[in-house]
């Protein structure tokens, strides 16, 4: 099927053109018909499946159609959706499709000031982009009313769930006129997800199910570089000089502050990069984004966390600089080469105790990945000798739990992750690449709440080492100081 077969009107076939598409995806090729006859649409599909376009191009088609006007504070079709990155790429689709019509859109997301957002919907918009937090925010200020919407459209449900958004998506919900389409599309169909959907589709919805584009792995050449944590970054370097032809390369980090140090080192060696995690700001994290797009920097160093949902095409090459302990994660993490057809190559450095995660990711993923070239190591500095100190701080949580394997995530250590925690925005779940039925939070009787990942609340930062680390006196000084009170002890006995 083409999409010149598709009854849409001729701007929105202009704009197919433009972006460059000729045929509809499965996903596209399943909703859009359905959806253009004003069913309520099911979709359980990912990102990368064409998704965005499948709910896009259907629902400018029918505003076109309706003959309505935006009234001033009121939007036509909503989309909300878990996160200000997904928020802003989904806007930029619907500008897109939109560019030879005259369908206004607004995102709204929290982290930022309101005050543009605000001017934004004065005059009303056609299509609202929107995280659930800032777009209650705005509706309690009276700055945007959902009294006039004719299109719903949640999206990433399963994560919306998983990132404690349940009473901020019914409290939405019963906002909404009776009188509406509805476009409910999750990753995965657990319970909790099926019941939700009930509550927002009208009976009979038209179910479409898109398994992701065929899992990458066996496009992707693999290597692995066994190496100590403190000298990855050396490597990474290495690396990155010996081969020009990485030319858009995305780094995973565990951690934002270990995100940071990497762009330090690679900046040194005057190779371009920029990180972008939680503690950065809106508008240092979508620059960084950007200019990683239109390659004007070689390298974007990312936690999960931040790098989860964002779409960035003919990435050449991941590294793995981290393992992560949740191997879904790994699989999600490469899958950002090898797109769309395309080849890639996902690079993996493991430190000693990192081994139990690769056994790991090798179990799941059903590849042994093999050594990369080793002369590499010729060019690095040699090891240096492990000091108390420096063990101790190396040391993986040492004496302290390790990430809850079942669980995928210490909450205890929440505030020391990515927590992509700003303003209003809510923590996201760090729960990643993990279907949300598979193992539930044992301790745990909400997910991640409002506040919580901002307050360091246990001894480990955010590379797993105790927080207090650094001011900490090392294992001899320990000692020193624990005969020292033991000798004023019996001092003051005798
Ligand atoms: P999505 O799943 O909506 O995030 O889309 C993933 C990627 O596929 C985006 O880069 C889209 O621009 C691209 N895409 C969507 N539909 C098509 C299509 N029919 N042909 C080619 N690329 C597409």
């Amino acid at each position: 099927m083409l999409f010149s077969e598709l009854p849409l009107a001729n701007s929105l076939q202009r704009a197919i053109r433009a972006v460059g598409y000729e045929q509809p995806t499965p996903i596209q090729e399943k909703s859009i018909p359905s959806l253009l006859e004003g069913k309520d649409l099911l979709g359980i599909a990912q990102t990368g499946t064409g998704k965005t376009a499948a709910f896009a191009l259907p629902i400018l088609q029918l505003l076109l159609n309706s003959g309505k006007f935006r009234a001033p504070k009121t939007c036509r079709a909503l989309i909300l959706l878990p996160t200000r990155e997904l928020a802003i790429q989904v806007e930029e689709c619907f500008k897109q499709y939109a560019q030879f019509t005259a369908i206004s859109t607004a995102c709204i997301f929290g982290g930022v000031s309101d005050v543009s957002q605000k001017r934004n919907l004065i005059r009303g918009v056609d299509v609202l982009v929107a995280t659930p937090g800032r777009l209650l925010d705005l509706i309690n200020q009276k700055a945007v009313s959902l009294k006039a919407l004719e299109f719903f459209v949640l999206d990433e449900a399963d994560r919306m769930l998983d990132m404690g958004f349940i009473h901020d998506i019914r409290k939405v919900v019963a906002l909404l006129p009776q009188n509406r389409q509805n476009l409910f599309f999750s990753a995965t169909m657990p319970d909790d997800i099926t019941k939700l959907a009930a509550t927002i589709l009208r009976p009979n919805p038209v179910r479409v199910e898109v398994a992701p584009q065929s899992t990458p792995i066996e496009r992707i050449h693999q290597e692995l570089y066994r190496i100590d944590k403190r000298r990855k970054g050396a490597l990474l370097k290495e690396l990155l000089l010996a081969h020009p032809e990485m030319k858009k390369v995305l780094v995973f980090s565990r951690t934002k502050h270990g995100a940071d140090k990497i762009t330090r080192v690679l900046e040194k060696a005057g190779i371009k990069c920029a990180a972008i995690h939680g503690n950065k700001s809106q508008n240092r994290r979508q620059e960084a984004l950007g200019n990683f797009k239109c390659e004007q920097i070689r390298v974007l160093v990312a936690t999960d966390i931040a790098a989860r949902g964002i779409d960035v095409d003919d990435v050449s090459h991941v590294f793995n600089y981290d393992l992560p302990d949740v191997p879904e994660t790994f699989v999600h993490r490469i899958g950002r080469t090898a797109r769309a057809g395309k080849d890639g190559i996902a690079i993996s450095f493991c430190a000693p105790d990192e081994e139990q995660d690769l056994r790991a990711i090798e179990k799941l993923t059903r590849i042994s990945i093999p050594e990369g070239d080793k002369s590499i190591f010729e060019k690095l500095p040699p090891p240096q000798k492990e000091t108390p100190e420096s063990e101790m701080r190396n040391a993986r949580g040492r004496g302290f739990p390790r990430r809850d394997k079942n669980r995928g995530q210490n909450h205890d250590n929440r505030s020391n992750r990515d927590s992509n925690h700003q303003g209003g925005q809510k923590p996201e779940n760090h729960n990643q690449g993990k279907p949300h039925n598979k193992v539930k939070p044992q301790n745990e009787k909400r997910p991640a709440a409002k506040g919580e990942g901002v307050k360091q609340t246990n001894p480990q930062n955010q590379e797993g080492h105790r927080t207090i680390g650094k001011n900490r006196p090392g294992s001899r000084a320990r000692k020193r100081m624990r005969e020292a009170a033991e000798a004023a002890r019996r001092a003051g006995q005798n």
